[in-house]
């Protein structure tokens, strides 16, 4: 008989704890399911992740299970081993994923109570109390109170102070209480829960035979389709409707909710297959009734943002990560996991057939394709319209000449247009007019900062330093600062360009909420709107009509991030770009910038993503980056400077008695110094071996108590 459980909780403390089940919860305590117990001096909703018989002899009383919360099991048995595998890799607890994997609405809520201990109510019976103890003792008699019900009673703002005196005079205590999720509720049809219809090409390219024969066989394969959106849709509607008949299902990751949404209106109604839109804005009942459906088996498909990938179905055969190289799936700061890597983990796990696809792939992911034959080319027609590249050397303002009487000429036809800046250049930016050279870490190859302290260059990956000459290494010319260009500069200069023509700006804040964001589009769509300013947000829209003229300004001042995938992001940028441009031999795509001879833009302009490969691979054998080594960005945060400083620097030095086969970088001041008010230093490892790197990251950093978040390429 299965006695004990083993639980994990959603803290970030990598190892599982042991309980025993009392003899009533027997029957419904099962792997998978949520519970309370006791821990530490709380009690905490947990996990159980499997049931024993006997468990290993420890020094440690055995605690049992409080309660269990739910009739079914929340995780199924493989969604577990998927789960430990993906916290394991990523360096979040087995419980902060599984955590992370429910709906809010069945999130534990945990509260605080007060409680009148006994020596409480002897003092209160013998009237040995202040008045306002008495009353706050008298509130308390009948039962355990939280602080804010004591709060409105006594009509007192803030009842801390005192609870906190009568708690050390023994009076009252806390206790932290796991509140009972509410049960579900059979709710109608939510407003914002949709059902998804995948048009079914009914022909397609014979390259994705190969695919469908992986999806029959129920093996884990790995696959590329790179090719145009319209093209890659009607890909990926032939293979879910491959999966489906062999009665599986589907996870179809992409990285914008609009993006999800145009998915259902990518075709004809075909055999209606149940699909769900999982994503955080759907609200907290409709997004835990869209989970259930999932994890009842009532729906086969769920399309949604990263966090979709935890979704809760079972018997997947098929997981779509599309825009693979999108930055949303990357593992930034405050998410748990990258997507892409999460996703093969999933589809290893599942036997599943994991499909990436866009239209310019990643460095490493179209390398990895190409060696491994998984890559599926869909072809795209040769493009129209002209691609034009301005210089904008020696010009002043943020527009050139040569641009201006471009734009009104097509405002004068009354042609709308589409106008991108780049925002994320992090200024200042040091570059040379003359070349449009940007001043590099010889070792690292990435863009330098600026450092007014000290006058110097600093390389945020090596932390090596350089005297901030003002002579361009590259031509001798003078080096200038300069911010990039603003979204809101450039907003001014196109009203006084144009001050008639109605300007719109598209970008996280002038457009902040997602309302604003789609009825922009809309008045763009209906021609309220002619002049369209945006920032790299608008790549994530799938509903921007087509446009005669667009325009991308200085995107080379994405080079001068310290990034090594700078120039994959000047490359994508321009690209996405193009995108938006009606393929019409009298519409023109335009690039304005003072670098105009790097390969990135030369590639981009050509809309040849080979050549650009071509150049970036070799850098990247170069300088030992992905996919020639594997590398940990480590990000430390900390308000404090000088005990950052010192941890990191103790990280360092744990790393290298470990010895091995492992190059450490830094530590250096991140590219972002400072975020709210914290310092963030960062130390980056690379290593040929995967297993090491990753095995030494684990045992080294379990010993650095700061925050800390890891990137793994
Ligand atoms: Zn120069
Ligand atoms: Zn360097």
């Amino acid at each position: 008989v299965n006695v004990f459980a083993e639980v994990v909780f959603p803290i970030p403390v990598d190892r599982t704890f042991h309980y025993a089940i009392p003899e009533a919860l027997r029957s419904r305590a099962l792997a998978g399911c949520r519970i309370t117990a006791p821990f530490g001096r709380r009690k905490m909703t947990g996990f159980i992740v499997a049931l024993m018989d006997k468990i290993p002899p420890g020094p440690f009383d055995i605690k049992e299970i409080a309660d269990v919360l739910d009739e079914t099991p929340s995780f199924s048995g493989s969604f577990l081993s998927f789960s430990r595998r993906l916290g394991s890799r990523y360096f979040a607890s087995w419980g902060e994923i599984l955590q992370a994997a429910l709906p809010p609405t069945l999130l534990p809520r945990e509260e605080k109570k007060i409680r009148l201990t006994p020596l409480g109510a002897e003092v209160l019976a013998a009237e040995g109390l202040t008045k306002r103890d008495r009353e706050v003792a008298i509130l308390l008699r009948d039962g355990p109170r939280s602080p804010s019900y004591v709060a409105g009673k006594l009509g007192i703002k803030d009842p801390g102070p005192r609870l906190e005196k009568m708690q050390s005079r023994g009076l009252v205590e806390t206790r932290v209480v796991a509140r009972r999720p509410r049960p579900p509720v059979e709710s109608g049809p939510a407003k914002a829960q949709r059902q998804l219809e995948f048009g079914f090409a009914p022909s397609g390219p014979s390259a994705l035979a190969g695919i469908e024969s992986g999806i029959a066989a129920g093996e884990f394969g790995s696959f590329y389709i790179m090719g145009p959106e319209d093209a890659r849709r009607d890909a990926y509607a032939r293979l879910i409707q491959a999966t489906l008949a062999v009665g599986r299902r589907v996870i179809f990751l992409t990285p914008e909710i609009s993006q999800a949404e145009a998915l259902r209106g990518s075709g004809t109604a075909g055999p209606g297959s149940s699909a769900v839109l999982l994503h955080g804005r759907l609200a907290g009942r409709a997004r835990e009734e869209e989970w259930r459906k999932l994890l009842e088996g009532r729906a086969d498909v769920v399309v949604g943002p990263s966090s979709a990938l935890l979704a809760p179905l079972a018997g997947v055969g098929l997981i779509v990560v599309d825009e693979e190289s999108d930055e949303s799936y990357d593992q930034a700061e405050g998410r748990l996991f990258d997507a892409r890597g999460g996703a093969r983990l999933r589809a290893e796990e599942e036997k599943a057939v994991f499909v990436r696809g866009s239209a310019w792939p990643s460095v490493e992911a179209y390398h990895e394709a190409v060696a491994g034959g998984g890559l599926i080319v869909l072809e795209s027609g040769r493009r129209k319209f002209a691609v034009t590249v301005l210089d904008d050397r020696g010009e002043k303002g943020l527009l050139s000449n040569a641009l201006k009487a471009r734009l009104s000429e097509r405002l004068g036809k009354g042609d709308p247009v589409i106008l991108l800046v780049n925002r994320r250049g992090y200024s200042p930016y040091v570059f040379c007019p003359r070349c449009g050279h940007t001043p590099k870490c010889p070792r690292c190859d990435i863009a330098m900062g600026y450092h007014r302290k000290g006058e110097q260059w600093v390389c945020h990956y090596c932390n090596s330093r350089l005297p901030a000459s003002s002579r361009c290494p590259k031509c001798g010319g003078t080096l200038v600062q300069r911010r990039a260009g603003g979204i809101e500069a450039l907003e001014e200069e196109i009203r006084k360009l144009a001050p008639r023509a109605a300007v719109a700006r598209f970008d996280s804040d002038e457009a902040g909420r997602e309302k604003e964001r789609d009825r922009v589009i809309d008045d763009f769509r209906r021609g309220r709107i002619s002049i369209l300013l945006a920032t790299r947000l608008l790549f994530h829209r799938s509903d921007v009509p087509r446009v005669p003229f667009a325009v991308m300004l200085s995107p080379e001042t994405l080079l001068g991030l310290s990034d090594y995938r700078a120039s994959q992001k000047v490359f994508q940028s321009i690209a996405k770009m193009t995108g938006f441009v009606a393929d019409d031999t009298r519409a023109e795509a335009v690039i304005q910038t003072s670098n105009p001879s790097h390969f990135s833009i030369r590639a981009a302009a050509a809309g040849d993503y080979r050549m650009y490969y071509d150049a970036e691979i070799e850098i990247r054998r170069a300088m030992n980056y992905p996919p020639f080594t594997r590398l940990a960005e480590v990000l430390f945060q900390g308000a404090d400077p000088r005990s950052l400083a010192r941890k990191s620097r103790e990280f360092r030095a744990r790393l290298e008695d470990r010895g091995g086969d492992i190059e450490v970088l830094g530590p250096a001041l991140a590219a972002v110094a400072r975020v709210r008010g914290r310092t963030q230093i960062q130390v980056i490892l690379k290593s040929s071996d995967g297993k090491a790197l990753e095995t030494l990251l684990r045992e080294s950093l379990e010993k650095i108590r700061i925050k800390k978040s890891v990137r793994l390429s």
